[in-house]
């Protein structure tokens, strides 16, 4: 249903949380949040309210500069704690929250088993967090970054249906990729820090300038720039039709 993530130079938590309570209009059954903090990330979510989330973290305080969230609307599994994005994969290291519906998920789902993955929910998106980190681990690529890069294409040539998607790794701490299909995401540009959520009104009060991803896009950022590669094209060609507007 909603997607809000940060990278920056500041404390992700409250910014996320801020977020969330700004995507609240669109309705959801259930939130959470993913916070990298240079070595490992914390998820932590809720059937319910914000509130409810609100009050599961009490006063603990997750350090971390870059970090995603989300406010799910069920399509596949009830909504309940485990099925609450985000979604981890198999190595845990990799975390991910998704709008959208994976068509083929059964199918990926059952590969990944034989596999031998074990999986936490009933939901399209761990399915997706798992493909994603399935290719990872196979990739031959030295470098994390250009590997995780490429391991997400791969997945997202495999899947069919709609998916806005923001994912972090805790190999390459910072790093927030995100990507498009049939399903709205917006990137922000603030001061030394970037936003990407799924409806532009959650980013308004932080971002300078927006830019609104097209259908196909990738958007790789980090603390300086970011780079955004069309999927539709040739895989490797950057994409340079992109505006960025004021807001
Ligand atoms: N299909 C996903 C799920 O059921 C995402 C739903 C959404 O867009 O919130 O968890």
């Amino acid at each position: 249903c909603g997607i809000f993530a940060y990278l920056g130079k500041k404390e992700a938590q409250p910014i996320l949380l801020d977020g969330l309570k700004r995507l609240e209009y669109r309705g959801y059954d259930s939130s959470g949040i993913a916070i990298a903090d240079g070595k490992r990330i914390e998820v932590i979510k809720k059937k319910g309210r914000i509130a409810d989330l609100v009050q599961l973290i009490g006063p603990r305080q997750f350090h971390g500069r870059l970090g995603i969230s989300h406010t799910r609307w069920a399509t596949h599994g009830i909504p309940s704690d485990e099925n609450a994005h985000p979604h981890f994969d198999q190595s845990q290291c990799l975390s991910l929250v998704h709008n959208g519906v994976i068509e083929n998920y059964q199918l990926l789902k059952q590969r990944l088993l034989n596999f031998g993955h074990k999986f936490q929910s009933e939901t399209d998106t761990e399915v997706l967090a798992h493909l994603i980190g399935y290719y990872y681990e196979q990739e031959k690529i030295d470098d994390p970054y250009q590997r995780l890069i490429h391991a997400l294409k791969r997945s997202l040539k495999e899947i069919s249906g709609t998916y806005g998607i923001a994912l972090i790794h805790s190999d390459v701490p910072n790093l927030l990729l995100g990507a498009r299909r049939g399903s709205p995401l917006v990137l922000g540009i603030g001061n030394d820090e970037f936003f990407l959520s799924s409806d532009v009104t959650a980013i308004c009060p932080y971002a300078h300038r927006v830019v609104y991803l097209n259908d196909g896009d990738l958007v790789a950022i980090t603390l300086d720039t970011f780079d955004i590669q069309s999927l539709n094209q040739s895989l490797n060609k950057s994409n340079n039709g992109f505006e960025i507007r004021d807001v």
